[in-house]
């Protein structure tokens, strides 16, 4: 005989997380198909490097940051030479990709902690990754999940709040409640496939200032399709 469905009552709070679940997941379904290849977009070799690029793209464009690391990780290619580098020098490296002092201070004192306190590795959990300067979750999410393959979070950043947000999947603006809420959504396999294919999409159709609406293929999942723009 066979087992007893027992029917199991939700209340109205769990029905509609359900339903938004579904609706996530066909959305991640989509960006899968739309964006099969999508891949961190920022140049390096070794961990440390994709941490300094990572550093390097707040406020800035990948494509901006890939034109500096080519020179600053010739002269300088690990933590130990970051870390005694002449900070002038390493500030004239980095000068175009904006907000150029606080990032050439923040990368040399990342690396010499890295050196000091972690072997000149760097470390790849969260709670470690936290205690260097200059490193808040997003930073450490994109360093964990791409140099060494562990989803500990949902990187937030400028594309994924705003999209997030645009397909009504959190109603937060702050980077950390949207990270929770996206979590709790997506399977945890799954949370840099979103991050990623949500930047390509934000950079390919569902633009800052001009959503392509008409061309986007998540339209009849978006609660603001068509709608007008609010850009934040
Ligand atoms: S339908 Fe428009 S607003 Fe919604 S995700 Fe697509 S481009 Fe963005």
């Amino acid at each position: 005989m066979g087992a007893k469905i027992i029917p199991v009552k939700i209340g109205s709070g769990e029905k509609k997380l359900l339903i938004l679940r579904e609706r996530s997941l066909e959305i991640l379904a989509r960006l899968k198909r739309l964006y099969p290849d999508a891949t961190c977009s920022l140049n390096y070799s070794t961990p440390v490097q994709l941490l300094v690029a990572t550093i390097l793209s707040a406020q800035c464009t990948d494509e901006r940051v890939n034109k500096v690391t080519p020179a600053l990780f010739g002269k300088f290619p690990d933590a130990e030479s970051l870390a005694i580098a002449d900070l002038v020098e390493l500030e004239n490296l980095v000068r175009s990709t904006g907000f150029y002092r606080n990032k050439a201070k923040n990368i040399q004192a990342a690396c010499r902690m890295i050196v000091t306190e972690f072997n000149s590795v760097v470390p790849n959990q969260m709670e470690q990754l936290l205690k260097l300067p200059g490193v808040a979750r997003k930073t450490a999410n994109v360093v964990l999940a791409h140099a060494y393959g562990i989803n500990a979070g949902v990187t937030v950043d400028t594309h994924v709040k705003r999209l997030s947000g645009r397909l009504g999947v959190t109603e937060h603006t702050d980077p950390v409640r949207i990270e929770q809420d996206l979590m709790g959504l997506l399977p945890q396999p799954d949370w840099e496939n979103w991050s990623i294919r949500l930047i390509y999409h934000g950079r390919a159709i569902c633009k800052a200032r001009s959503p392509v609406c008409i061309a986007c293929e998540l339209a009849d999942l978006c609660p603001t399709a068509n709608k007008p723009v609010v850009v934040g």
